[in-house]
């Protein structure tokens, strides 16, 4: 591991000043991902600044009724909130679906948006890779890739996203706020993370040396009726290899509004609006379901060992859209 210099935050401006100041400094939240990527040899920091320390640490209802979360709030707290809890049920679900109570104690949210892949050659350092060694190639589209990207992939890169927490907020609509030097910025979930193309190195619009402070979560009382669903290959301490966060509002028997973001199908959270629009006014029922997710997944490439995704999303969209109806109905 290479030898670096750590620095500890104490306001934002300082924070943004410190990194600026060493092109080879990173930001370092909780350290649950950046440290291993430390030890594998995939990232090479010069200088850390912690940014544990920021007065970024709360969760607060905005004066339109959504919520703004502090980039520095861990992962526990996230899920433990009472507003997080009873607003946005299947956010609380999907952090507590990732990883286990030690590392969500030191977890960021700010951390959790851009974590990298779980791709195994992306952190081994003697096989080709495109995201780590641009240019290298890509060793997961002819070897394994069992759980790689059924959705928005290129041959350039097949990774998946491992957030559990990001696919609860990208179908919440929330929005990343960063500081820079020149001043603060916004970026919608849906515009944070870039499409992988040729650059799959070039994970999200936030500009050189941003911080995270906050994401924002919109109103949306739909939301209050949400779920989030995970599979896995073992029951705890392990990545999906598909989820899906659902909020459904039933009016009347038909589809009033209907929220669904998957994944690990793609290299960011997949906000399934396709599926949305196909639901939106329809009716409630086990085949429109089914339907609007077979128009979502008719996007999907599956490569020769992941195909299994495509049916495994389907029956997650049918599964849990028809356990929200029934709660509705009660
Ligand atoms: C064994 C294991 C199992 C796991 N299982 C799951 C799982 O099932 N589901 C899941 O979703 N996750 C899982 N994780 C991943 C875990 O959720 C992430 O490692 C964690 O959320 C990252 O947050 P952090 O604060 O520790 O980030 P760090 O490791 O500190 O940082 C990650 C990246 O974010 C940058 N960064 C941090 N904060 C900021 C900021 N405010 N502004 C700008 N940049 C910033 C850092 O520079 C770094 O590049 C697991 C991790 C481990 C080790
Ligand atoms: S899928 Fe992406 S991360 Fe994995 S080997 Fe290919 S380029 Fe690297």
């Amino acid at each position: 591991m290479r030898e670096f210099g750590y620095r500890r935050a104490v306001d934002v401006p300082g924070a943004v000043a410190l990194l600026g100041a060493d092109p080879e400094a990173r930001f370092l939240g909780g350290g649950t991902n950046l440290v291993d990527l430390m030890k594998s040899g995939v990232e090479r920091p010069a200088l850390l600044v912690d940014v544990r320390e920021l007065p970024l640490d709360r969760i607060e209802v905005t004066q339109d009724g959504g919520l703004r979360i502090g980039a520095t709030v861990t992962n526990s707290d996230l899920a433990a909130h009472p507003e997080v809890r009873r607003r946005y049920p299947a956010l609380a679900q999907a952090v507590l679906a990732g990883a286990s109570g030690q590392l969500r104690n030191m977890a960021t949210v700010g951390g959790n948006l851009l974590q990298r892949t779980r791709c195994g050659y992306f952190t081994d350092l003697a096989a080709p890779c495109n995201k780590r060694a641009p240019g290298s190639g890509c060793s997961a589209v002819e070897g394994e890739h069992h759980n790689h990207a059924i959705l928005g992939a290129s041959a350039h890169c097949v990774a998946v996203h491992p957030s559990d927490m990001g696919v609860a907020l990208a179908a919440f609509d929330a929005v990343v706020s960063y500081e820079t030097a020149d001043g603060p910025g916004e970026l919608a979930l849906d515009a944070f993370y870039l499409p992988v193309g040729d650059t799959p190195h070039r994970e999200t619009a936030l500009p050189p040396g941003a911080l995270i402070t906050a994401v924002t979560l919109p109103p949306a009382p739909v939301a209050a009726l949400s779920r989030y669903r995970k599979v896995r290959e073992r029951a705890s301490y392990a990545f999906a290899i598909g989820s899906i966060a659902a909020a459904l509002d039933v009016r009347d028997g038909a589809v009033h509004e209907v929220r669904l973001a998957f994944g690990a199908v793609a290299s960011r959270p997949w906000r399934a609006r396709t599926a949305e629009r196909a639901l939106t006014g329809g009716p409630v029922s086990a085949d429109a379901f089914a339907a609007a997710a077979d128009a979502e997944l008719a996007a999907a490439e599956a490569l020769p060992h992941n195909g299994y995704k495509v049916t495994l999303m389907r029956n997650l969209v049918v599964a849990v859209l028809t356990e929200l109806a029934e709660e509705a109905a009660r």
